[in-house]
């Protein structure tokens, strides 16, 4: 990195008002960050990459772009059961005429004001990273704690355990139909602030992390849904070596699909990506009282004991999805 893009930097990701954990050894400046875990704990790792035109839309604001790249790490570690600690942050940034200095610093002030301002919420640390030219991508590594033994993972679902949700489901799909311009005539009916609603939940996921630790305590399976609810439930039960039934009348659809006939919403619900809710499985006993806890959970359907995956009508008849591009579970 050059000596003035390094001072850029520092003067943007060394915020002294970041949160200090008491927890990090040393944090960016070094070759590395050394952190000091707590004792008798397990540390969860994941990555992603945010890539401009692929996993966002190139007009998208760069405080859209820092949030939602820290957010669906976040998301990640929720979906394990993990208590977020400290993130290392890659950036690639363009070098073409557009980028020109004044617009890279006021870029990355917005940039860096919206990361921190949601890694402050979530009292997660930055710590390290990488700058460097191209075209613009976003990488965030993060890492949490985990209660060992108490990871909420894929592979636990058992039969008879109910499916359940942590919030609705499509906004964020029809919002990047939205962007795009895709299907207008299908969203005429929108109210202006109903397109934004969506719009916002598109680039501001939001992550589920207090749900996520009280899941880890009930729940036997869970992720988070970035892809869609039934190619992310397929996930869970080949994991598991189980199957599923879906009660689509349950299905708890964004407000946004209200412009859609039932056939449409549901099917947008369930093949939609970038929702970030939580999709975890429990026992019926567990349920009852989760919901007690947490009133906005919805349940959806059961896990079954024959590996397939029933999409059922409120008189029990069966559903056959026709969303294009839809992979059918098994
Ligand atoms: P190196 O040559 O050792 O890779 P760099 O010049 O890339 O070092 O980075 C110097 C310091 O700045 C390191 O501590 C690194 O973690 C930090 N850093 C570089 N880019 C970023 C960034 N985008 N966000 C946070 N820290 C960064
Ligand atoms: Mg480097």
């Amino acid at each position: 990195m050059a000596g003035s893009e390094f001072q850029l930097i520092q003067s943007y990701f060394s915020d002294p008002e970041q949160v200090e954990r008491s927890d990090l050894i040393l944090g960016i400046g070094d070759d590395c960050a050394i952190v000091s875990p707590k004792e008798q704990t397990h540390l969860a790792f994941s990555i992603d990459t945010l890539n401009s035109g692929v996993h966002f839309p190139h007009n998208t604001s760069a405080q859209a772009i820092a949030y939602k790249a820290l957010a669906a790490n976040l998301s990640d570690l929720a979906a394990m059961g993990a208590e977020p600690a400290w993130f290392t942050l890659s950036l690639t940034l363009p070098g073409d005429d557009k980028w020109d200095d004044e617009f890279r610093e006021q870029w990355l002030k917005q940039f860096s004001q919206s990361l921190f301002s949601l890694a402050g919420e979530h009292n997660i640390q930055l710590i390290g990273g990488d700058t460097t030219r191209g075209s613009l991508s976003v990488t965030i590594q993060v890492c949490g704690y985990l209660e060992q033994g108490k990871s909420l993972k894929r592979s636990g679902a058992q039969v008879d355990d109910i499916i359940a949700v942590t919030g609705e489901l499509g906004a964020a799909s029809v919002g990047l139909d939205i962007v795009l311009g895709k299907k207008s005539a299908q969203y005429k009916s929108l109210s202006d602030d109903a397109k934004q609603q969506a719009v916002h939940a598109l680039n501001y996921p939001q992550a589920r992390i207090k749900e996520g630790l009280y899941l880890k305590e009930v729940a036997h399976s869970a992720l988070d849904l970035s892809d869609g609810l039934l190619s992310d439930l397929g996930h869970i039960l080949k994991a598991s070596d189980v199957g599923a039934e879906l009660q689509l009348e349950q299905l708890p659809l964004a407000s946004a699909l209200s412009c859609l006939d039932k056939q449409q919403a549901w099917e947008k619900a369930m093949t939609g990506g970038d929702d970030y809710e939580l999709c975890f499985t429990l026992s019926e006993k567990a349920w009852l009282k989760t919901k007690q806890q947490f009133p906005h959970f919805v349940a959806i359907g059961k896990i079954t004991a024959e590996k397939d995956l029933r999409l059922l009508e409120a008189d029990g008849q069966e559903y056959k999805i026709n969303a294009k591009g839809y992979d059918h579970f098994g």
